[in-house]
């Protein structure tokens, strides 16, 4: 099969011919029709996370049941599916606890085994996940890690019906989060330096669009937020919106975004507003269910550019680039 190999650390993907996967009786053979481009897949390729080469990227993988191991019963094939690429062991006290993105023993696919950069996946049956009749594959492979990355962190951070949520930055993660607050029945502020990025915030459902210093007063002015997701990895960003937060709020901070060596909130903060800094890494299979059912209800979309997988290295100049607007989608 062709694949996009990454041969080593701090090379580009090559298009090389590989052998198709074996699955064993538990695994599914996914014949991939499209596979979403993820910062994380920069850094891996960069050397920053994870050292196992050769490896074929993607962890937003979406396509056709091709072919099931003897014990799967789940999924038959020809079924359109999508990958929870976060592989868990489901024995485990986090899989027990209804946790498994905390799981002992998680293999993040496109870091730790093959992705979704390839003709075929190997994948564990069970975390495959139907995919909605209306919904395309390339539309649907963003849901798997940006969109699910987003909807967890606001569900982890306790966002409720009738709540304002600040959304910084508008990027592939956060051009999500705006409509999916909308459909968890949120009040959405954006937060963006962006010009250009206002009208397309306005437009994915934001009620209200603010910038720079001027945030955490229009935050304020407007009842204070709830909660606040960073998606943009900005300390002053997040600095800026500070004073606009409730008491009791939450700042939700997501794994792999915003590397810094302070915390962007001060613990007296924390305290005399008896606030929350809340992580999340990923989500579960549970979360991908329920995000695809909100994204059916309220027919939600990524906004997306494709290329084709042996277009890879186009692709990731412009994400490195921050040229795509909003989510960069490899098709097969
Ligand atoms: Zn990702
Ligand atoms: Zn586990």
């Amino acid at each position: 099969m062709r694949a996009a190999l990454v041969e080593t650390a701090n090379r580009p993907p090559v298009m090389r011919d590989i052998p198709i996967p074996e699955i064993g009786p538990d695994d599914a053979l996914v014949k991939i029709q499209a596979c979403g481009v993820c910062f994380t897949d920069l850094r891996i390729l960069e050397g920053g996370i994870g050292r196992t080469f050769p490896l074929v990227l993607g962890h937003e993988p979406v396509g056709v049941v091709q072919e099931v191991g003897p014990a799967v019963t789940g999924v038959r094939r020809g079924d359109r599916v999508g990958v929870h690429a976060l592989f868990t062991c489901g024995a485990c006290s986090y899989c027990a606890e209804g946790q498994e993105e905390s799981c002992d023993t998680r293999k993040l696919a496109g870091l730790a085994v093959y992705g979704g950069y390839a003709e075929y996946m190997r994948v564990p049956a069970d975390h495959l996940i139907p995919l909605p009749a209306g919904l395309d594959f390339a539309h649907a492979a963003p849901f798997f890690c940006a969109g699910l990355t987003v909807y967890a962190g606001m569900k982890n951070g306790g966002l409720r019906p009738g709540q304002r949520v600040a959304i910084i930055g508008i990027g592939g993660l956060g051009h999500m989060a705006i409509p999916i607050a909308r459909a968890m029945g949120a009040e959405v502020v954006a937060v963006t330096s962006s010009p250009d990025k206002a009208e397309v915030a306005r437009k994915l459902g934001a009620q209200h669009v603010t910038s720079g210093k001027q945030a955490g007063d229009d935050l304020r002015d407007l009842g204070g937020a709830h909660l606040v997701v960073d998606t943009s990895g900005s300390w002053q960003a997040v600095q800026s919106v500070l004073p606009g937060l409730r008491m009791q709020s939450a700042l939700v901070l997501l794994a792999g975004s915003g590397q810094w060596i302070e915390p962007p909130v001060p613990t007296s903060m924390i305290g005399g507003r008896q606030m929350r800094v809340q992580g999340s890494f990923f989500g579960s299979r549970t979360d991908l269910r329920e995000l695809l059912a909100l994204a059916e209800r309220d027919n939600i979309r990524p906004v997306i550019e494709t290329f084709p997988l042996a277009n890879v290295e186009q692709a990731h100049a412009k994400v490195r680039s921050n040229q795509v607007r909003f989510r960069a989608v490899l098709t097969l």
